[in-house]
């Protein structure tokens, strides 16, 4: 990589990357995260196909907000749109975690939000974490405007659940990116037992 800022980001993308797949938050070789490059249109990450045990520096890819190729020799993530998209729209986002992991993801079958189960939830995930349907494995750009809507309605948004695929998280960094969304599992997870214990 070129930039030193490009090093620390492909360190942090791949240390969030190994938690996950630790985690069992993110197995096989879906889900996608990204870092906003500093002074740039610009972001890096992860290619396509690749599993987030694998994510290195030379499986992680500098692209600009449209997908185009910056730096790297590998096709970026399908997802890499939404979060070019996300980064245009949201100046305070740095980072974007997206994992389907499966507490999130079995909330978001028939849930229209996430209950915050948790005080902590309530004080941590920006007011509202909305459930979007975007009827696809990867979000079609015609979906873009109506989550892109939500962050302009709550510029607070830090986390969204995708039915049938997983969860989004957006912060000013990829630790942090990381942290709510192992907040957002923990919470579904909570939320679906507790509603299971009221049957
Ligand atoms: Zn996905």
């Amino acid at each position: 990589m070129k930039y030193r800022e490009c090093e620390e980001a492909a360190r942090a993308i791949q240390a969030a990357a190994e938690k996950f797949y630790r985690l069992r938050y993110q197995m096989s070789n879906g889900g996608n995260l990204s870092v906003r490059i500093p002074g740039h249109d610009w972001m890096m990450v992860k290619g396509t196909d690749v599993a987030f045990d694998e994510v290195r520096p030379e499986t992680l890819v500098i692209t600009d907000f449209d997908g185009n190729v910056i730096e790297g020799s590998i096709r970026p993530s399908k997802e890499a749109l939404l979060h070019g998209a996300i980064y245009q729209a949201v100046e305070s986002a740095g980072a974007i975690m997206h994992c389907h992991s499966p507490w999130a993801t079995a909330w978001a079958a028939d849930h229209d939000e996430l209950t915050f189960a948790t005080h902590h939830s309530g004080m941590k995930l920006g007011g509202r974490v909305p459930v979007f349907d975007t009827h696809s494995y990867a979000v079609p750009k015609e979906c873009f405007p109506m989550i892109l809507e939500e962050f302009a309605k709550n510029p607070k948004m830090n986390a969204f659940l995708l039915r049938g695929h997983g969860q989004v998280t957006v912060a000013a960094d990829m630790r942090m990116a990381a942290y709510l969304a192992e907040l957002v599992e923990e919470t579904a997870q909570i939320a679906l037992l507790a509603a299971a214990g009221k049957r």
